[in-house]
């Protein structure tokens, strides 16, 4: 099979909220697609990848550097033996030439290239992804997923009541977990926020909270302190994702969960929170964006180290709710999903197609990632396709 070109494109994904550390209000991201001289079922063979959310879109670094080396290679070199790619051949391609650690924005736009291969060997298979990501690896397929709604974002105004009116939306559509932001406001007003979720969360809910890595070591002693009267499933980046040190001392000083990694961008990355975060394999929870740290092939090596520190698959949720995170949750056998709360948006509109019910969220069965099947795939792929 050989590649014939890679399209992509930068598309807006910007809402009207904020989070502690940032708006969404310029929010872009990549979309792409690998076209092929292969067809299935009467059709081209096309694998689609979409970006993660937070990092903008990868456009520059894409078609300056990674797509002009996959399409200019011999298809020799990522080819699988039976007439298909190779998602790991591929990705060593795609990688040639790159220098040890220096991510920067790489890690994203190798992702993109990463997710897209992984979406066409699956089509090509003519199984959902995490299917065949279950028959590669050590995990059973899971056609239903544990999953969470993430939102909760800051509104300017009428800020406690569309909160509330967007998480009562969520448990319509089946949820069980919601996950809202800290930080973006006082520590008072940030208690009142929680205290009215609380009071409209149903027996068995769970709410957890996300600091986005704004806090100082003092603030986040004091928000640790006020929250820990609250039923917490997780009080996530507490403080900067970087700081392994203060990671290890919060995580001495709460009982309560932890999560982070969202901000980590390789195996090597998550290596040292293994060894320096002093984190609990416990209760705490991962959650590095596969997407944004170079795709499968690397999230792959990362479950590697995480085994190798005693970590279980069960402890991880990876970042940002978007299907290939989805499939990899199904596939590789990981704790729990990410779904965006928000429908209205664009990012949310990609999994709005996913049915939930009590918690759990029935993978999409056609082959590949599932994108066919949003609602919004010819507003999202259409140009790519044409
Ligand atoms: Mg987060």
């Amino acid at each position: 099979m050989r590649i014939l070109a890679v399209t992509e494109r930068t598309i807006n994904i910007a809402s009207d909220v904020r989070s502690a550390s940032m708006s969404l209000g310029g929010m872009t991201a990549s979309v792409l697609a690998v076209h092929t001289d292969a067809s299935k079922d009467g059709r081209p063979l096309v694998g689609l990848a979409f970006d993660s959310i937070g990092r903008y879109g990868h456009g520059g670094l894409l078609r300056e550097r990674f797509i002009p080396r996959l399409t200019a290679a011999d298809p020799e070199r990522y080819a699988d033996g039976n007439g298909s790619i190779d998602p790991h051949r591929a990705w060593r391609v795609v990688m040639e030439d790159e220098k040890p650690a220096g991510h920067g924005e790489r890690c994203g736009a190798v992702g993109l290239i990463d997710a897209a291969i992984w979406d066409l060997a699956a089509k090509a298979q003519g199984a959902p992804l995490w299917r065949m990501l279950a028959r590669d690896g050590v995990a059973a397929a899971q056609s239903s997923i544990p999953v969470y709604a993430s939102g909760g974002h800051y509104r300017a105004e009428n800020d406690i009541a569309l909160l509330c009116e967007e998480v009562r939306a969520a448990i319509g559509r089946g949820h069980r977990r919601f996950k809202i932001k800290i930080g973006g406001a006082t520590l008072a007003q940030d208690q009142r926020r929680i205290e009215a979720l609380l009071a409209i969360l149903e027996a068995g809910m769970t709410l957890a909270v996300d600091g986005n890595g704004s806090f100082s070591r003092d603030v986040a002693l004091r928000y640790l302190a006020a929250l820990a009267p609250y039923p917490l499933a997780w009080i996530e980046e507490p403080v900067h994702p970087l700081d392994f040190a203060l990671h290890d001392e919060v995580a001495a000083r709460t009982r309560v969960p932890l999560a982070t990694g969202e901000n980590l961008f390789s195996a090597d990355d998550a290596q040292n929170l293994m060894r320096y975060g002093g984190l609990r394999n416990d209760r705490d929870i991962l959650q590095f964006d596969i997407s944004l740290s170079y795709g499968i092939v690397e999230y792959l090596r990362i479950l590697e180290r995480l085994a190798e520190h005693g970590w279980r698959r069960a402890r991880c949720a990876p970042h940002a709710g978007h299907l290939l995170a989805i499939n990899a949750v199904g596939g590789l056998g990981l704790g729990l999903a990410e779904m965006a709360m928000d429908q209205s948006a664009l990012f949310g509109k990609l999994t709005a197609g996913i049915a939930v019910h009590d918690g759990e969220a029935a993978l999409p069965d056609a082959p590949g990632a599932g994108f066919e099947a949003a609602p919004v795939f010819q507003e999202v792929f259409g140009g790519l396709l044409n």
